[in-house]
């Protein structure tokens, strides 16, 4: 299974359109010890042939640029393209903008929960994606499902399962209180498998907190790629940049006795990557002690155009 970070920030990407924090001024600028990122999404394949997006992000056209094995395939006729399937995991603007780049008359197959589906659907601007060529396909909750294309089998199956999360901004319900209107299946997390082999991995780009189902779910896992987005949850209330929390906005932080570090402790997953990382984490600068402490706590920080073979 072939696995390929095409992008590696949080939404709004680094560095931000509108942003002076100092990561983004000092990536703008072009200082050493910083790498550009886009906004968060996956490819993974089984074959090297056929591959699957793990969300679509806004910067989705630019990354399949920068990926060769995402270009048509000259033996492949005139319009033609190697994306197969696309999975989202919620609503948000940075997971699900990109879909709007794959109108050009691509055959896909679109995965999503229920909950997901149904904002999807009641978005008309959507319906640039033909249902003949792109057929909606609902994931139930902890089911694994084959993923296919055209009927055929791309060697991959995905389960969906519901993460401690928050409903997309734009979507929020303040008359609902502090759950804003969430409900189960408006984040979900990942667990895509070799069919073949039973390889497998995790993929949550958000979530909120590690709690005891998900703490089983991950033990022993090979490979996670976990919501990075913040360091700590106060990171852009003390940056002056926003009035929320991480966890106001669904991302549980890296450090602290809550964060996604001591979370994973004890539960023996073999690679650990932080993914949709914020332009405001420390961590995006290579020499601070917030990126040397997160590596040696055996995390990796993913960067654009990182692979890993499983
Ligand atoms: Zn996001
Ligand atoms: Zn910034």
């Amino acid at each position: 299974m072939f696995i390929r970070i095409l992008g590696s920030a949080a939404g709004g990407g680094f560095p931000q359109l509108n942003c002076n924090c100092r990561n983004c001024a000092d990536v703008r600028a072009g200082k050493p010890g910083f790498r550009p990122r886009t906004q968060s999404s996956v490819a993974v394949s089984r074959d090297g042939q056929n591959w699957v997006l793990l969300n679509a992000s806004p910067d989705l056209r630019q990354q399949i640029a920068a990926t060769p094995a995402l270009a048509p395939s000259r033996q492949s006729g005139l319009r033609t393209s190697p994306i197969k399937a696309a999975v989202v995991t919620n609503g948000d603007v940075d997971h699900v903008a990109g879909l709007l780049s794959l109108r050009e008359g691509i055959a896909f197959t679109l995965y999503a929960s229920q909950r997901v589906l149904a904002t999807l659907a009641a978005n008309s601007i959507f319906n640039v994606l033909d249902e003949r060529l792109v057929p909606r396909v609902a994931l139930n909750a902890g089911q694994a499902t084959e993923l296919t294309a055209g009927g055929i089998g791309l060697g991959l199956t995905v389960e969906a399962f519901p993460v401690p999360g928050k409903i997309a901004l734009y979507l929020e319900d303040p008359a609902a209180g502090p759950s804003l209107g969430s409900q189960a299946g408006d984040t979900v997390g990942l667990r895509i498998a070799d069919a073949a082999s039973g390889a497998a991995f995790f993929y949550i780009p958000g979530c909120a907190g590690v709690d005891a189902a998900l703490a089983a779910r991950l033990r022993g896992a090979r490979l996670v790629l976990f919501d990075g987005t913040l360091y700590t949850d106060a990171e852009m209330l003390a940056q002056g940049l926003s009035a929320k929390t991480g966890k106001r906005m669904g991302h549980i932080s890296m450090s602290g006795p809550d964060g996604a570090i001591a979370a994973f402790r004890g539960l023996g997953v073999e690679r650990r990557v932080f993914v949709h990382v914020n332009n405001t984490n420390p961590v995006l600068r290579e020499d601070s002690p917030e990126r040397a402490e997160v590596e040696a706590a055996g995390w990796a920080v993913a960067f654009d155009g990182m692979e890993i073979r499983l």
